[in-house]
């Protein structure tokens, strides 16, 4: 081809925009012509043609879809940025930052896209490719490039054949389809079955041609017969009929295990009409003339298909015995089934003129909305997620696809992969370059985590980078775990020291009556598990020693009233001063009691509660719902124990309570409950789960409060959360 024949060749497409697209402002086209012409300048493609024809072909496609002026222009500088001396700032100043930001788009798309993809990744590829595309006329575009390339393979070659029809058959074709552009699906398909099964596509292509006089002519006369029919009944139609395309025959023949002599329905016939009445009336009238089969009538007028497609499906079999299918919609509906997403797409800018793309996007949206087809919520909640992407799509090195929520960092791909990889991890790159560990991923970027057996483990600091729950736990469980004795050292170290500050000594505090109920309050189930919560930091030594001195005063003060107040004689209720509160609780008539507060109904501020003097450790205080305060309170030796108590000022202290949270078990579930949690800045102490029947699961967890308020407001909170149907309290 000459630059005379491609000029020519341009000239042509001009005549067609002027005629598809009469407000399309040409100059601006014609610049995007001419720059391309001039970048690409002497480049050829395979088959030695000049490499302009390439961008010209995929700007030929995209003006019969009908897409806009933008589009054209993006069509014809799509290989620029990437092939040429053009950059995107060129492109930007020229064009605006839309057509700029397009042909990146296209350019990107292509970098990532690999083969070798598994079966199961191609899901997420496909929803990648989505995402990615911020502006859906980037795939529209990539569709155009793509379906040029395929069909001039030939040059190219054999293994870079099969390569590109897998990658077409795999991820192009099922998004022309999930798009609803059919006729680019098609073709798509059916070349790249080409390459990939040449003797398979051959034997049909033969044993289509054997019979194509044979077919031509029942095809004719099935299409006179039906045109006949409408025109005495006055309905204007047309008619037409074709033999199946070549991938969907070979699919059948796979599927089926058949011959192809033995498909019956190699034939469909389209009749489009000016409006939906008609459409049913033709259906009454084709089920008329042919027999129906039963079963095969399928109405996506009524019910559109997921992707907007809108037809009337019936198979029916004539005199001949040869069943084929007829189609039956409307000219607007026969535009959409062609070119899917792009024809909605040029109908709304030509109602309105908008350019604004978030608009076409709601758009769309609506319309996905409108239908109640289940299949359309799924495809609307795919498009809603991948056009407002909370979740960013990267490769390994292997070119496994990864998905991680937007914002993640390498260290949450580092622990997605695998905790032992984050523990280990000392460096990334992102897309061959070493990046911070605080670096944001892309769409598309491929990740690669640098380890070293002599990393010293994650750093606090990681914590407050990443944004996966998943990688912020494995990093606190390490922390927990792996450098427990480490901990242990240096919080018995810390311990220690703060201790000696405080003139205590460690037989002073020791005493297992006095440490044993004191560790339990605090939550710990061992000195160690202290020692290591002082060591990790999470608590501090002084904050400790403090407490232990101030319990040891009470421990002592009590040991002494324990008597007075165990002696009927002497009473231990005089009810004529009000007392000072310890840990928010005010005993009436004593002070300085020692107080604590119930494991079995876990009593917090706000609770109606009452007191029980216990043998040996001061006043146990219990919610007045617990079933061990309503068992003994009538009882005649346990009744006289229960004392009147309130709360006083609580000082801001937290306090420990445990609830029963009764759920549909799922995956996450847990995940999600301690998030909440951890959303409202509650301090989280336990959690386990028990498994009951039937899918139900129990998550017990304990929790530190200030107030009921505060209790409560966290129970609405948790109730919220998918799967949990009933949250009870602990009552003994
Ligand atoms: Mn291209």
């Amino acid at each position: 081809m000459t630059m005379e024949d491609v000029r020519k060749r341009y000239d042509e497409l001009e005549k067609k925009i002027k005629e598809t697209n009469p407000t399309a402002n040409i100059e601006r086209i014609r610049s995007a012509f001419e720059l391309a012409l001039t970048a690409h300048g002497d480049q050829k493609r395979k088959d030695g043609s000049p490499y302009i024809t390439h961008p010209l072909a995929a700007a030929e496609i995209i003006v019969e879809m009908g897409l806009d002026e933008d589009s054209i222009i993006a069509a014809l500088l799509h290989d620029c940025i990437e092939d040429t001396e053009v950059t995107h700032e060129d492109v930007a100043r020229l064009f605006g930052n839309k057509i700029a930001e397009i042909v990146e788009g296209v350019t990107k798309l292509d970098l990532v896209v690999n083969a070798t993809q598994e079966e199961a990744q191609m899901e997420n590829l496909r929803k990648m490719l989505l995402a990615m595309a911020k502006d859906i006329r980037v795939i529209m575009i990539k569709m155009a490039d793509r379906l040029h390339n395929m069909r001039t393979m030939t040059y190219q070659s054999e293994a870079k054949r099969r390569t590109k029809a897998l990658e077409t058959m795999q991820i192009y074709a099922p998004i022309a389809h999930r798009l609803g552009m059919q006729r680019i699906k098609w073709e798509l398909e059916d070349l790249s079955l080409l390459y990939l099964d040449p003797v398979g596509y051959k034997e049909i292509e033969d044993g289509l041609k054997k019979k194509q006089e044979e077919s031509q002519k029942f095809v004719d006369t099935i299409q006179e017969n039906i045109t006949k029919r409408l025109n005495e009944v006055g309905i204007k139609s047309t008619v037409y009929g074709r033999v199946k395309h070549i991938y969907s025959i070979y699919r059948k023949m796979y599927t089926q295990n058949k011959l192809l002599d033995e498909i019956m329905d190699l034939f469909a016939f389209r009749v489009i009409v000016d409006d939906i009445a008609e459409c049913y009336n033709v259906l009454g009238y084709i089920h008329e003339m042919y027999k129906p089969i039963p079963g095969h009538f399928k109405d996506y007028i009524g019910t559109p298909k997921p992707n907007m497609y809108q037809s009337l499906h019936t198979t029916v079999i004539g005199s001949e015995g040869i069943p084929f299918e007829v189609q039956i919609r409307t000219w607007e509906m026969h535009h959409t089934a062609e070119y899917g997403i792009a024809a909605h797409w040029k109908y709304k800018a030509g109602i309105q003129g908008k350019t604004d793309d978030e608009e076409k996007f709601a758009w769309i949206r609506r319309l996905l909305e409108s239908q109640q087809d289940s299949d359309a919520q799924d495809f609307f909640r795919t498009l809603k997620m991948d056009m407002f992407a909370d979740e960013v799509f990267v490769f390994t090195p292997n070119a496994d696809v990864r998905s991680l929520p937007a914002g993640a960092t390498p260290i949450d791909f580092a622990y997605s992969i695998h905790s032992e990889i984050g523990n280990k991890m000392t460096g990334a790159k992102v897309n061959g370059r070493i990046v911070p560990f605080n670096h944001v991923l892309q769409n598309g970027d491929i990740v690669e985590i640098i380890t070293s057996n002599a990393s010293k483990g994650p750093s606090r600091d990681w914590l407050n980078i990443v944004v996966s729950s998943e990688a912020r736990n494995k990093i606190r469980q390490w922390f927990k775990k792996e450098r427990k004795e480490e901990n242990i050292a240096h919080g018995k170290l810390s311990f220690d020291s703060e201790l000696k500050r405080s003139g205590l000594t460690l037989a002073d505090i020791s005493k297992d009556e006095f440490m044993q109920p004191l560790l339990k309050r605090m939550n710990y189930q061992t000195i160690d598990d202290l020692y290591a919560a002082i060591g990790y930091g999470g608590m501090s030594a002084h904050k400790v020693v403090t407490r232990f001195k101030e319990e040891l005063r009470q421990y002592a003060k009590a040991a002494q009233k324990e008597n007075a107040k165990l002696n009927p004689q002497v009473g231990f209720v005089s009810k004529t001063k009000a007392s000072k509160p310890i840990h928010g609780i005010v005993v009436e008539g004593v002070d300085n009691c020692l107080v604590k507060f119930a494991k079995c109904c876990t009593p917090v501020p706000g609770d109606d509660i009452a007191g029980f003097i216990t043998r040996g450790y001061g006043v146990s205080i219990h919610r007045k719902s617990c079933k061990n305060y309503n068992k003994t309170r009538d009882e005649n030796n346990e009744s006289v124990r229960w004392i009147n108590v309130s709360w006083g000022d609580t000082n801001g202290e937290l306090y420990p309570t445990s609830l029963e949270i009764m759920c549909r078990d799922r995956d996450g579930l847990v995940m999600d409950i301690a998030t909440v949690i951890n959303g409202l800045k509650i301090k989280l102490d336990a959690i386990s789960t028990r498994s009951t029947n039937e899918g139900r699961i129990s998550v017990y967890i304990t929790i530190q409060v200030h107030s009921l308020e505060e209790l409560n407001s966290a129970i609405n909170k948790i109730m919220s959360v998918r799967g949990v149907s009933e949250i009870k309290r602990n009552e003994g």
